[in-house]
């Protein structure tokens, strides 16, 4: 009887006998350009992708981030039941539907919207504070572009005054949808918006004023109450109607817990949107954001798009159409499971182990705390002395204790100051703060006892020189050999030829 050599490679014929590395699919080369002709086994793929992902930084050891690291595993069930209900199906999914509504109540009520106790907000939940403020934007520049054209005088120039520490999104917003950012600069040792210098900046085509609640930068919260105040006299005097937005992104979930008798949002009759991530202190996983409205009239009714082919009538304003429903129901979660005293109990908890860290800090001397005691629970301090050792390298070494830490410098006209930044988020312990400025600590002596890279630069630099100049001069001496020696030569011949 003779065996037919048909046999598959016993790779191929028992996945479960061989060892995951040493099969043919974890050995070839990785797929980067082009889909592979064939499929893989699951256990495979899953194998190759884990593993590279294994080099990406610890998400709960990154300080640079204000967006959720950590959430209880009762919301992560909920989270894993719904990765496949699309958001967007509202008619297929009305439960849904219906906790982002309750969600947009109960962030514009924490936020003292004019509204009475069964009346519904006006707002929606969006993929992150961006969308929010793009949306946002929209809305009003609408309004501006329609009070002008009915007065009959040009909308082709609209602006929005800013500080120039705004975040990143309100640039994109800008380029995007063709208004100019007017930003009021900063100096050294005030890092926030003047309120009376932006009032200042405000014109005829001023669509808005943004205000910052909790600034990016250095966690501090802008004078909002202030600049309703300076804004409602220019208003009077000018009679035009330059509304404020305060993009809260982060103090949008911290003031109303901490701070409640600070007066910033709603309550400030200039304001007429604001916008929160629900990823940062809404203390859920990204994507999620929202912005909320005054009242109805402060969203045109032309930006808002009716849909019946899902099923019965759906107001939609957001940017894109499909999304997950996960990030809008764990947000309903947190809100109900945590109420206004878990969120409080966080946030003070957050504020404490900045205070322990920025004790830390303090105490080695070395630094100069930039954030202020009021504001999102972040700690953001730069060198007193940096002539020797920059914050670069400080974030640089930190790496090796297994931190991530930002090292940035300011936004104009402080560009001058470098800070490094630490973000406290709820995950963020006693003992981790504790152990990180013992770490700040270690590595501020540890480059006391290594050169300054700008000594060792302009060692390196004066070595090339005076190399060069050897060589220079080398070079000057063979040619002038050369030359004696054509010198000789000829003159010899000369005198032979005599
Ligand atoms: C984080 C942040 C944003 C952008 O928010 P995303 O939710 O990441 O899109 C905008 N403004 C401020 C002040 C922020 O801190």
């Amino acid at each position: 009887m003779v065996l037919t050599s048909t046999a598959t490679h016993p790779d191929e014929k028992d996945q479960s006998l061989n060892s995951t590395f040493a099969s043919r699919y974890v050995r070839d080369p990785i797929p980067k350009f082009k889909m592979p002709e064939k499929s893989i086994p699951k256990d495979a793929a899953f194998q190759i992708i884990n593993d590279e992902l294994m080099l990406d930084g610890a998400p709960r050891l990154n300080l640079a981030s204000f967006v959720t690291t950590w959430m209880e595993p009762e919301c992560d069930k909920l989270i894993m039941a719904s990765l496949n209900k699309n958001y967007v199906d509202m008619d297929e999914y009305p439960v849904t539907t219906e906790l982002q509504n309750r969600c947009v109540n109960i962030i514009a009520n924490l936020f003292h919207a004019p509204i009475s106790e069964e009346e519904t907000a006006v707002g929606v939940g969006t993929v992150g504070s961006s969308e929010a403020i793009m949306l946002a934007g929209l809305a009003f520049k609408r309004k501006w572009q329609t009070k002008r054209k009915a007065e009959g005088k040009p909308y082709d120039k609209p602006n929005i005054v800013t500080g120039a520490n705004v975040q990143v999104c309100w640039e994109k917003f800008a380029r995007y949808f063709e208004v100019e950012l007017k930003e009021v600069k900063l100096k050294e040792g005030y890092y926030v918006m003047d309120p009376a210098k932006a009032v200042e900046m405000v014109d005829e085509n001023t669509i808005c004023v943004a205000a910052i609640l909790g600034s990016t930068m250095t966690g501090e919260f802008e004078d909002v109450k202030l600049l309703n105040e300076l804004l409602t006299e220019k208003n009077k005097e000018t009679g035009w109607d330059t509304p404020i937005h305060v993009d809260a992104a982060s103090g949008g979930f911290i003031a109303p817990f901490l701070y409640p008798d600070l007066e910033w949002d709603f309550r400030l009759p200039l304001v007429k949107s604001i916008n929160v991530s629900g990823h940062k202190y809404g203390l859920v996983y990204p994507g999620v954001g929202w912005v909320v409205w005054r009242s109805k009239d402060d969203l045109p009714d032309e930006l808002v798009f009716h849909i019946n082919y899902l099923g019965s009538d759906q107001p939609t304003f957001t940017l894109n159409f499909s999304k997950g429903s996960s990030q809008i129901i764990a947000q309903y979660y947190q809100l109900i499971r945590l109420g206004f005293e878990g969120y409080k109990n966080i946030m003070e908890n957050c504020l404490e182990n900045a205070r322990v860290l920025k004790e830390g800090i303090e105490r080695t001397g070395r630094f100069n705390i930039i954030s202020k005691d009021i504001g999102v629970p972040l700690v953001a301090f730069s060198l007193k002395d940096s002539s020797q050792h920059t914050v670069f390298e400080i974030a640089d070494h930190l790496r090796k204790f297994g931190w991530i830490v930002p090292a940035y410098t300011m936004p104009p006209d402080a560009q001058h100051i470098a800070v490094l930044r630490v973000v406290i988020r709820e995950d963020f312990s006693r003992g981790l703060a504790e152990r990180l400025a013992a770490d700040i600590e270690k590595v501020v002596k540890l480059l006391d006892t290594l050169p300054s890279p700008l000594t060792t630069k302009v060692a390196h630099i004066t070595a090339i020189t005076s190399e060069t100049s050897e060589k220079v001069k080398s070079a000057i001496e063979t040619q002038k050999e050369i030359a004696l020696y054509w010198k000789r030569l000829v003159d010899g011949k000369r005198l032979g030829a005599c």
